[in-house]
């Protein structure tokens, strides 16, 4: 094997020598990752966006020798596989995928009202271009016989119904279908596949779904939590991911991680 996701316990340096990519790195959760897998030691680490000006400042604010950025719209499949071709080609391996890209502005319909084309536009994203992510990052690991960690968005809504956003809650139970089912057919290569699936932390994503700022939305979140004495953040997620990318968790893979301060069970 060339590669192998063994990555140094020492505080602070759990990715050292790492390549990764995260999706949706331009904002919130994928930017919290992106900046914990720096302070990290990651050797490389690509943001894959749709947002240009944003995905480039927070490169250039980590330092262009430890992050770059390319723009990927994560539902074209072309642009997924010439993302994990070059970042192979040009940092030599990869040895972490998040794939968090998503869209959390659903519509609000319920079942008896749901309108399909805005159903295809969500799923697009936060399922296909999930699988497109899994799919390239996996044939890259394979091929350059790296032991990797792949890691997926899911939700708390990949647990539960919900009495709106009906194409949200079914893209994020697609996700954990994905997680599970790319889990067992990778375990083979030694690549691990897991999920972190977050509660409501305040993000551009969240504070447009609600129209609300930071604060305001961190209340909202809040009041639903059993878990109380911190603001939850997309760092704590950030945490989850880390762990599930790197060594501590090199048993664990099929895994949905739920990040939620108790909110399912409190609910
Ligand atoms: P966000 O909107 O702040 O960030 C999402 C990022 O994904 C943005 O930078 C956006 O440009 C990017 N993106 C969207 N479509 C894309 C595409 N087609 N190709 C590439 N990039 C694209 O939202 P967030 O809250 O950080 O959400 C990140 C993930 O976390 C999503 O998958 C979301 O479903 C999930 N999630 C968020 C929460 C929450 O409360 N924030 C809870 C559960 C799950």
């Amino acid at each position: 094997m060339a590669g192998s996701t063994l990555c140094n316990n020492n505080h602070n340096n759990k990715l050292e020598g790492k390549v990764a990519i995260v999706t949706g790195g331009a904002s919130g959760i994928g930017e919290a990752t992106v900046r914990l897998f720096a302070d990290n030691g990651v050797r490389m680490i690509v943001i894959a966006d749709i947002q240009d000006q944003l995905g480039q400042e927070v490169a250039n604010s980590i330092g262009l020798h430890q992050c770059n950025y390319i723009h990927c719209d994560v539902s074209d499949e072309d642009q997924v596989k010439a993302l994990v071709e070059s970042t192979v080609r040009d940092h030599g391996q990869l040895d972490i995928m998040f794939s968090n890209a998503g869209i959390i502005c659903s519509s609000d319909q319920t079942v008896l009202d749901l309108d399909l084309s805005a159903f295809d536009r969500l799923f697009a994203v936060n399922v296909r271009g999930m699988a497109a992510c899994v799919k390239h990052a996996a044939r890259a690991m394979v091929e350059g016989g790296v032991r990797g960690s792949i890691v997926c968005t899911g939700s708390v809504a990949a647990s539960r119904g919900g009495k709106r956003r009906t194409d949200y809650h079914m893209s994020k139970h697609a996700v954990v279908g994905l997680v599970r089912s790319a889990s067992v057919q990778l375990g083979s290569h030694g690549i691990r596949v897991n999920c972190v699936s977050p509660y409501g932390v305040a993000t551009p994503g969240t504070c447009k779904l609600y129209d609300m700022g930071t604060e305001d939305v961190e209340k909202l979140y809040e009041q639903h939590m059993s878990l109380r004495g911190d603001v939850f953040s997309a760092r704590h997620v950030a945490d989850a991911v880390l762990f599930l990318a790197c060594s501590e968790s090199e048993l664990i893979t099929g895994h949905d991680l739920v990040v939620d301060g108790g909110y399912l069970l409190n609910n």
